[in-house]
């Protein structure tokens, strides 16, 4: 039966910061906390649940400048209400932070959406797969090799992953001796590596070399994502079997149409909690199709399922574990690991989170 429009009447938004269980870096940068902002959208007596993960000026970002216009608006016209955000940030900047704020209302609203028609957000979406595999995502640059090996080794024998992924480049020195140590722990599953842009061209190459001896598959960021020509040149000159991706800071479609424009990366990267939501991601996935080129989910793995089972040249989804761990102590419903994929429960409404604020509010920033 068709329904009348349904009123958006409340947004709310709050920040927590959690610790890590560790002191954490990659290499070029390091970090002991991270910043979740959670926004809820209510209409119809029905409650969306979204989140991104970024710093806490997103909070009065969606309350002084988002929340505004996306009240009292049809909780059904989402593509309306994301432009109007999209539009309504213009002269502040859309990228960066406005871009994780609308990221945040995005998935709420298309939760809300899918809850509203008691159906999954899943299935509302469309299923291209209905599973998604994963990379464990961690051997941090400040690990001891000992608990590299450990991280690794339980990720691919207890978990099934196929695939790891470890930091670079912080102390390039002992990389190798890293490198070494997670191929041993992980047998015949595929070592990934991430150097968060902080190689030049030369030593991106030398370690694209490295990596190719020790069978690494995926090398991510050798050189800073905004250098495309840098990565075109290290796509052209990497042997096999090592592919060159990036992407995880793109906030729009045109910094993944430019990138892929570029010929820069094999793998093209997107993360719906930073390129404005589903919304976001969903055209970085129709842009990847179109390319043709594969697809991987940057972190957030519990909010990038449903979005995963439709994306149609998804490769994996990066099991990240920061995220893996707030996700599991914040989120009931958050997906389990098996067999070294996740599956969303088609049983639950939306994208099946429900967020323990009770729990959480130890954290409130
Ligand atoms: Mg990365």
């Amino acid at each position: 039966m068709p329904r009348a429009e349904v009123p958006i009447k409340e947004v709310k938004v709050r920040a927590y910061r959690i610790p890590t269980d560790a002191p954490e870096a990659d290499g070029t940068f390091a970090w002991e906390r991270t910043t979740l902002v959670v926004a809820e959208v209510t209409a119809g007596g029905v409650t969306g649940l979204g989140y991104t993960y970024s710093s806490i000026a997103v909070v009065p970002l969606i309350a002084s400048t988002l929340a505004p216009i996306v009240m009292h608006e049809d909780a059904f016209a989402i593509p309306r209400i994301w432009n109007a955000m999209v539009a309504q940030v213009r002269n502040i900047g859309s990228r960066g932070v406005a871009a994780s704020a609308i990221a945040a209302i995005d998935v709420a609203l298309w939760d809300l959406k899918a809850r509203l028609l008691g159906i999954s957000l899943t299935q509302l979406f469309g299923m291209a797969r209905d599973s998604v595999p994963v990379y464990g995502s961690g051997g941090f640059t400040t690990y001891s090799d000992e608990r590299l090996r450990e991280q690794f080794g339980s990720w691919v024998h207890e978990n099934g992953c196929r695939f790891v992924k470890m930091k670079i480049g912080s102390n390039p020195g002992e990389d190798r001796r890293r490198m070494e140590a997670a191929r041993e722990a992980i047998g015949a599953a595929a070592l990934m590596i991430d150097a968060n842009g902080a190689f030049d061209r030369k030593d991106g190459l030398l370690f694209a070399e490295l990596g190719a001896e020790l069978g690494v598959i995926w090398f991510e960021e050798p050189v800073s994502s905004d250098d495309l020509e840098g990565l075109r040149l290290l796509r052209d000159r990497a042997p096999p079997p090592v592919e060159i991706a990036a992407g995880e800071y793109g906030y729009d479609s045109f910094y993944f149409k430019r990138m892929m424009d570029a010929g820069a990366v094999d793998v093209v990267q997107a993360d719906a909690t930073r390129c404005c939501g589903y919304t976001g991601f969903l055209k970085a996935a129709a842009l990847a199709d179109a390319q043709p080129m594969a697809l991987s989910a940057h972190t957030a793995p519990a909010l990038h399922l449903p979005v995963c089972c439709a994306a149609p040249r998804l490769r994996h989804v990066e099991w990240f574990h920061d995220h893996v761990r707030i996700e599991q102590m914040l989120f009931d419903g958050a997906p389990v690991l098996r067999n070294g994929t996740i599956r969303p429960d088609l049983s639950q409404p939306g994208h099946g989170l429900t967020f323990r604020h009770a729990d959480a509010e130890q954290f409130a920033a």
